[in-house]
């Protein structure tokens, strides 16, 4: 969640390295048969490119190493590919960096680079439906793109592996970061587990997604072993490279929380994060169990201007944290987005305030819960009332809208309105019912409302049309 203004960031040019030697040479003519080729894009309107058609990937496993007084990684990348069709080649998602060398199942392949698209070749075609593993060496300087999803280029954020002061690393990615810093199919609607390691110096600590096996330190460094064991879509990958304190705690109901701050302001932190547990016990009891094994929030030293719900170990900036009200609620809309985002996905990113409208109407019920003097009801008919110039429709918002407030708000009145008009307990159920049917999943608008349909028993088409789509915001019932 974005609350505060946004940091503008210098634009960086995208240099796209070639291949060399043997695997750049043309593929020949012959090969390409049209139709054998897997797709560009995965067909996401608002992202023509993002994504690759005709695969799936289960699983990516990252080998990273990095010296902060350096800029360059020197990467593995080992992902487990399943075929939809027969490929005679398929494509990834890789921005910058030099690709060293392909091998699928052991045997040496060819590739060609064209912009954010890796294409690689096989000695021969997949076959449908037969796994296969594909491994890619690569090396560079990772380059942030510019967030597509901002209407003013002004107000860009970088997007991807973002090299700050001292070395120091953080990566937010949604929505196109991920390939900035691994070949992916760049999706959200293609989920994989993960494992990555990081080696890095000994000096430095690295938080990523999942649970930590440490190695020891060899030679003054360290490798960094997460294990990221439920699906997860690519822009929710994370790691935060820098000086930091880890801190260890739990929910009182046993969830472990593990956080990660800068030695300077740890005790700020730790205080400032004090209420997750509260809240992911609140949450779970709302929502349904709390979908991963691990939770916690990772600081950077950085003014990003937003928060991220990076899986299982949220991001904030440093402009995120501190003792307001705000920041508390930042604190609870990342976690909500645990429930609905991350284990709960979506399909295209025009389907957006799944995410956005759940967590901002999840972090008004930590409101309402915590303060027993707000009142929720007040609250949203303020805003639906200042509402009508302001909130275009939150459904299909436009690329540049993503995340507008228009997104965050209708979202979280639709909500509203949708538990004015079948109650509380069937609200909640219907949530419930959700977060248990897609966990670990995708979903699609058409598919929430189906759930609200048959958990409440009513027609509720025409209800969703008029708050999703239409012009006009209409009344809360
Ligand atoms: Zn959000």
């Amino acid at each position: 969640m974005r609350t505060r203004s946004l940091v503008v960031f210098l634009s960086c040019l995208l240099t796209i390295s070639c291949a060399d030697g043997a695997s750049s040479k043309a593929v020949p003519e012959s090969r390409r048969v049209p139709g054998s080729e897997g797709a560009a894009g995965i067909g996401d309107q608002y992202f023509p490119k993002s994504g690759n058609g005709a695969y799936d990937i289960t699983h990516y496993d990252l080998r990273i190493r990095y010296t902060p007084s350096g800029r360059a990684i020197r990467a593995v990348a080992t992902l487990d590919l399943q075929p939809g069709k027969r490929l005679a080649s398929f494509n990834l998602d890789l921005v910058g960096l030099t690709v060293d060398r392909i091998t699928i199942d052991g045997a040496r392949a060819r590739f060609e680079r064209t912009g954010s698209e890796l294409t690689i070749l096989p000695r021969q075609p997949l076959r449908r439906d037969q796994a296969v593993r594909t491994t890619i060496r690569y090396h560079g300087v990772p380059q942030p793109v510019i967030d597509p999803a901002e209407e003013n280029p002004d107000d860009a954020v970088a997007l991807g592996w973002i090299r700050s002061r001292g070395g120091d690393v953080y990566v937010v990615s949604e929505p196109t970061g991920a390939s900035t810093w691994f070949p992916s199919n760049d999706h959200p609607a293609d989920k994989a587990t993960f494992t990555m390691a990081f080696d890095v110096p000994d000096n430095v600590s690295v938080a990523s997604n999942g649970t930590l096996e440490a190695g020891p330190v060899r030679q003054g460094r360290r490798v960094w072993n997460w294990e990221m064991a439920q699906p997860m879509a690519t822009y929710l990958a994370t790691v935060v490279i820098a000086p930091m304190r880890e801190q260890r705690t739990q929910s009182g109901a046993g969830i472990p929380i593990r956080n990660f701050f800068p030695p300077g302001s740890y005790d700020d932190a730790v205080r400032n994060f004090a209420p997750t547990g509260a809240m992911i016990d609140y949450f779970s009891g709302q929502f349904g169990p709390y979908p991963f094994d691990v939770y916690g929030a990772v600081t950077v030293n950085h003014e990003l201007g937003y928060a991220l719900e990076t899986q299982t170990l949220s991001l904030f900036g440093s402009d995120m944290v501190g003792t307001d009200l705000d920041a508390e609620l930042t604190v609870a809309h990342e976690l909500a987005h645990q429930w609905f985002g991350n284990s709960v996905g979506i399909a295209h990113w025009s389907d957006i305030w799944l995410n956005e409208g759940f967590a901002t109407y999840a972090q008004m019920l930590w409101q309402a819960h915590r303060d027993p003097e707000f009142d929720l009801d007040e609250d949203l008919a303020e805003l639906r009332a200042g509402a009508e110039k302001v909130l275009t429709r939150p459904r299909d918002p436009g690329r540049d809208q993503l995340f507008s407030t228009a997104v965050y708000a209708r979202g979280a009145l639709t909500l509203h309105a949708l538990r004015t008009t079948v109650g509380d307990d069937t609200f909640f159920a219907i949530l419930r019912e959700w977060t248990k049917k897609y966990r670990y999943g995708t979903a699609t608008t058409e598919d929430f409302i189906a759930v609200a349909e048959s958990v409440s028993g009513r027609p509720l088409g025409d209800f969703f049309a008029a708050w999703l789509d239409g012009d006009a915001v209409p009344p809360l019932p």
